[in-house]
Parts: structure tokens; C-alpha cells; sequence
């Protein structure tokens, strides 16, 4: 769903507004930005992780709407709009619809054919594409739109920072050869450095992990905040940024044992013990006949995931052996005792099992050392598993402490820690926390391989599309501007995305003040300033400058008291009061 712009020279009156403010902060708000936007009227929660969008929440979202569409289009994306219902077959094509596993919206129609409630548009824009263009001459292309994205996340928080319905622009590029992708990646991340520099965040690009997706380059926006779910490493000397989720696996695809970073024992308290992971391992999953048991013989080893929705595929660390293991990384891995396949019973008898370690037989000393990196190990019935192959396609499982995932399988704890030397330089590396505000990716050609996009190069020859896939979270980002611009008395927004550009606050008893305060409003409306106009007549002052503040539009101006020697009052949000003839105002503020 696309919003209409702001209108220019807009006068809200707070008598009529559609607008209540709250003095309580709402209960299931964590973080500022989500009790403020409540509070101050902005939002209003629909069911968990939805939310009602009240006039002045509109505003902004229009303004913050506004500012990545100029930026799309000054590099010469076009908007498009694709529904947020889609048919399953795209998805089906790509293996998404099982990836995506619970976190896909899925609904049937009156004929029982399947549908989703989209979380990303990547397979529709490369049919869209396929459709209609068959030539290099045509590319390079890029599209985006600014759309409602569903996403049945785990653990919704932070009100609009992660939502289940939330506005995303999502834009894609279409180009014939990697070169061409460099250029369309190069352009969007600009682009994206000139849309968050406008929100006026504080941010900072990592390098982020390409992996499940197939790609090769990624990066993502960070807004600085204590409040984010990414942490991030930084060197400070060089500049060097990564998401640790990146810097924990530094290459998507295999890693060689060999080159297994190091790891270390940390005794953590409370963390589980690898013989107490092996009990539960026995209890859950085992068979008297093939107890499981630490694998002692494996050193570093990556995973493979898939699980019984067929949702997942990943990496995990593994680990014990002679080796010292890192137990906050991954606690250990382990193999049945006897390297007898798993057959049907097995999973027939432990359905929450992925099938993707039914195999020829566990992992053995000899495989250990081509067993391949891992990533983003999920969490069933409450234990986060791994599973694995090794290069010959033998299968091995893992355990791993529930501890460091969160519910929809990211690991949150760093791999990285402060103080750990920079991979490119001698510098070191600190960690802060982030709230993912874009991010750029180079898909390469998985999604054209998938659905056949193709074109006929110069030669007349068909050659797949190379694609990239670029996020904004539109909704994201106005609850990440609240984040980074209030005080405890309320929100205070940026003058390019507040509802309005003045706050005019008509106090007192007479009518003097009232007229006065109505030229006042008129003669800015005149000039093109949008204006809250609080002409509630039986509130009081005291009411109506904690409203101000709480609502959070820059510049405050006050006719009241001063008037009598006429003066009115002109404060900036955050700053300090100054006194103005009534008749200067207008030419003051515009
Ligand atoms: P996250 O890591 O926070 O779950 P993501 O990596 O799954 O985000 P992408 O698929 O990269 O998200 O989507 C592009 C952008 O959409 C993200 O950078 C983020 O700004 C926004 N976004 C993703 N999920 C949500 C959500 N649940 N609510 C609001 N915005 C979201
Ligand atoms: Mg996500
Ligand atoms: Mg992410
Ligand atoms: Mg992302």
C-alpha cells in the first residue's frame, strides 16, 4: 500500500484532529519509540506486531515514504506495485515457500489453492521481468515499490521495528553480466547512504552474510541504537564493519576445516555441559541400541541445516575434540556411537527430526576434516539443533545450547568479541548494536536460474539475468527515527519527517488570543508551513504544552499571556523560548 504525500500549508486544528494522547505509557511497549508513537497518537496496535496508522503517524510515513521514492527514482528506478496476495507456484519454483517455513503467511482460496501473504517479492519481479523483456537491450533495469510485506516473525517487538505487516521498499536490478550487477549494487547503496543521511540517522554499513540466498556481496544499514537485534563488529582504525553473523562466517559457502577459526573454552555459568546436551540428545532422539555420545574425534565443524518443514538450511560451529570449544559459540556435536545410518523409523518415531540428516552414516574421524561451515541453526521444541553433511553426503547432527538463539534461529551472541584484532589490519575490534535499516544484496542468479529469466545477449545467445535485491523498512525506519530523536517528555522529530512544521498553542481565556492565533496559522498556512493548531478552547496550558511536547513537531509557538504587550513565544522543540513580535512570526519561522 502506497501512502499519499503530506500536503503542503496544512492546518490541523487539535479541536477536530483525530488524536488522543495517552499519559500512560502502554503496556507492551519495551522501547521508547513504540510507547512514544503511541502515546502521542501515532500508532495504534491492531493485534501483535500490526498496527492502525492514526493521521499523524500517517504524516510521517508519507514524509519518510517521500524521501526514498526521490532517491529511487534520481537513479532511475521505477515504481511498480505487485498485490501482497500471491499464488504459490513462484514460491514453490524457488523452494521459498518451504524455506520460509512458519514465518510464511499462508491461506487458501474458496478451491482450496494455495496462497501467501508475501514477505519479499523477489520471485514476482523476476517473473514480471521474464514477461516482458528478452534483449540486453533492454537491461540494465531496476524496479522497486513501496509495499506491504508479511512476515509471521517469532517474536514481534518494539512495536514498529519488528512488525508481522510492515512497509518495505523493495526494489531489484536486472542486469547481463556481474559487471552490470557491480554498477545497479553500487547505485542503490548511494542511494541508500543519501535516503538514511536524510532521515538523519546515525548509522553504519556492514558487511552481512550472503549466504542462504545464494549471493555474493551484502551489505546492511545500521542505525546506531542499544536497542537493535544486530551487533556488529567495528575497527575503529580501519573502518572495517560486519554484522557478526558475517564476521562469524566469513564465507557463505565451504570453509575448509582446516581454516576453521580457532576456539576457545569459556566456562560459562549456567551454560549446559556437553554431557548434560548429550542426555537430552538420549532422551529426546535416542535409541538404546545407538546411544549418542560427544563426539570426541570432531574438531571444528559446519552444518548443513534442513528441518522438518523443509524450512531451513544453515551453518552451525560445531565442535568438541582435542580442540578447546568455544562455549558460547556452539556448545558441541555430536554422533551416534555406532555410524549406522537413520532410516524412516527414526523420523517416523521423532517427527520435530529434520529429514535432512537421514544419511549413510554419521560423521567419523576420516570425514570430520571436509565437514563444511555452517550457519543459522534453528530452534525445535525449544533446543536449537544443527544438522549436517559432510562432503560425501554423510549426515551428522548437532546440539546446541538454546541459549544463544533467539526463537527464529539468528544467534545473538558474538562470535567477535571486543578487543579481538581486525581482520584486515592491526587495529581491534569493538561491538555495538544496530537496527537493521536496509540492506543491499547482490543475488547474483538464483532467482533468474530458478524461474528461467533470460535474455538474448549481443551474440544472440540466451544468457540468465544477474539480479540484485535492495530493502528499505519504511515502517521501521519511522520508529527508528523516534528512537534516535526524543526526551523523556516526548518525541522530537527532524523538521524533513515531523507531522508538521509548527506547533501553535493558543492559551488563555479570551478571544484575543484565539483570533490572534488564528492569523497566525493562517499567515503561515499561506506560506506553505504545515501547523498543529491546538485551539481547544476549555484546555489548559499546562495540558497543551506537555502535548507539544509529546508530539514532538520542531517549533513550538505560543500565543498567550505575551500577548497583551504583543509578543508571542517561539521555542524549538529541544531548545531554549524566545520572545517575538505577534506580526514577525511568519517571516520568523518560514
Ligand atoms: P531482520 O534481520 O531485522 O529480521 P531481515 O534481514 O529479515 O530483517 P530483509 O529481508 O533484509 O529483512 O528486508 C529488508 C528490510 O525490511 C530490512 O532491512 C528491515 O529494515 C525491514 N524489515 C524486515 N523485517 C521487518 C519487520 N518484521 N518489521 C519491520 N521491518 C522489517
Ligand atoms: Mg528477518
Ligand atoms: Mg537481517
Ligand atoms: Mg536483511
Amino acid at each position: 500500500m502506497s501512502i499519499v504525500s503530506a500536503r503542503q500549508g496544512d492546518l490541523l486544528r487539535l479541536s477536530t484532529l483525530f488524536v488522543r494522547t495517552l499519559r500512560e505509557d502502554p503496556a507492551d511497549a519495551e522501547v521508547a519509540s513504540h510507547r512514544l508513537l503511541v502515546r502521542a497518537g501515532y500508532i495504534r496496535r491492531a493485534a501483535p506486531g500490526i498496527y492502525t496508522w492514526l493521521p499523524l503517524g500517517l504524516r510521517v510515513l508519507a514524509k519518510v515514504e517521500a524521501i526514498v521514492r526521490e532517491e529511487m527514482d534520481a537513479i532511475g528506478a521505477q515504481e511498480v506495485h505487485f498485490p501482497a496476495l500471491l499464488p504459490r507456484e513462484p514460491y514453490e519454483a524457488t523452494g521459498r515457500w518451504t524455506e520460509y517455513g512458519p514465518n510464511l503467511f499462508r491461506l487458501q482460496d474458496r478451491k482450496q489453492a494455495d496462497y501467501l501473504l508475501a514477505p519479499t517479492h523477489e520471485e514476482m519481479f523476476t517473473l514480471l521481468v521474464k514477461d516482458l523483456y528478452s534483449s540486453y537491450k533492454d537491461l540494465p533495469l531496476s524496479l522497486y515499490q513501496i509495499q506491504t510485506k508479511y512476515r509471521d516473525e517469532a517474536r514481534p517487538r518494539a512495536g514498529l521495528i519488528r512488525g508481522r505487516e510492515f512497509i518495505m521498499k523493495d526494489s531489484y536490478s536486472f542486469d547481463v553480466d556481474d559487471a552490470g550487477l557491480d554498477a545497479s549494487y553500487a547505485k542503490h547503496r548511494a542511494a541508500y547512504q543519501r535516503i538514511f543521511d536524510r532521515l538523519g540517522f546515525e548509522y553504519v554499513i556492514v558487511s552481512a552474510h550472503a549466504g542462504a540466498m545464494g549471493g555474493s556481496r551484502s551489505e546492511e544499514f545500521l542505525a546506531k541504537s542499544e536497542i537493535g537485534e544486530d551487533t556488529y563488529v567495528e575497527c575503529l582504525a580501519c573502518g572495517y564493519a560486519a554484522n557478526v553473523e558475517a564476521a562469524r562466517t566469513p564465507v557463505p559457502e565451504a570453509v575448509p576445516f582446516d581454516d576453521a577459526p580457532a576456539a576457545h573454552v569459556e566456562d560459562t555459568p549456567g551454560t549446559p555441559t556437553i554431557d548434560s546436551l548429550v542426555d537430552v540428545l538420549n532422551e529426546r532422539f535416542g535409541r538404546a541400541d545407538r546411544p549418542w555420545q560427544a563426539a570426541d574425534t570432531l574438531k571444528n565443524v559446519l552444518f548443513r541445516l534442513t528441518f522438518p518443514d523443509g524450512s531451513t538450511e544453515g551453518i552451525a560451529i560445531g565442535v568438541p575434540g582435542d580442540r578447546e570449544v568455544d562455549v558460547k559459540r556452539m556448545e558441541a556435536a555430536f554422533y551416534p556411537a555406532e555410524f549406522a545410518p537413520f532410516g524412516e523409523e527414526d523420523f517416523a518415531a521423532h517427527p520435530t527430526l529434520a529429514k535432512g540428516y537421514i544419511g549413510p552414516g554419521a560423521l567419523g574421524e576420516e570425514s570430520a576434516s571436509k565437514v563444511r561451515y555452517l550457519i543459522d541453526p534453528r530452534v525445535v521444541d525449544g533446543t536449537s539443533w544443527v544438522t549436517g553433511a559432510d562432503e560425501a553426503g554423510k549426515h551428522v547432527i548437532g546440539l546446541v545450547a538454546g541459549r544463544d538463539f533467539t526463537a527464529d534461529g539468528t544467534i545473538e551472541v558474538a562470535e567477535v568479541r571486543p578487543g579481538d584484532p581486525c581482520p584486515n589490519g592491526d587495529g581491534v575490534l569493538t561491538t555495538a548494536r544496530g537496527i537493521e535499516m536496509g540492506h543491499v544484496f547482490q543475488l547474483g542468479r538464483k532467482f533468474a536460474e530458478a524461474l528461467d529469466l533470460k535474455v538474448l545477449d549481443v551474440n544472440g545467445k540466451a544468457v540468465t539475468v544477474t539480479m540484485g535485491s535492495y530493502g528499505v523498512g519504511v515502517t521501521r525506519a519511522v520508529a527508528a527515527v523516534a528512537e534516535g530523536n526524543h526526551d523523556a517528555k516526548g518525541l522530537a522529530w527532524p523538521a524533513h519527517v515531523a507531522p508538521a512544521h509548527v506547533h501553535l498553542v493558543a492559551t488563555g481565556k479570551g478571544t484575543e488570543v484565539f483570533e490572534a492565533a488564528e492569523k497566525v496559522a493562517a499567515g503561515l498556512v499561506a506560506e506553505g508551513v504545515e501547523v498543529i493548531y491546538d485551539d481547544r478552547p476549555k484546555v489548559s496550558p499546562g495540558v497543551k504544552f506537555a502535548d507539544a511536547e509529546l508530539l514532538g513537531v520542531p517549533l513550538v509557538v505560543v500565543v498567550g499571556r505575551g500577548l497583551a504587550d504583543g509578543m508571542v513565544e517561539v521555542r524549538p522543540r529541544a531548545g531554549e523560548p524566545e520572545q517575538l513580535p505577534v506580526g514577525g512570526v511568519v517571516a520568523h519561522v518560514v
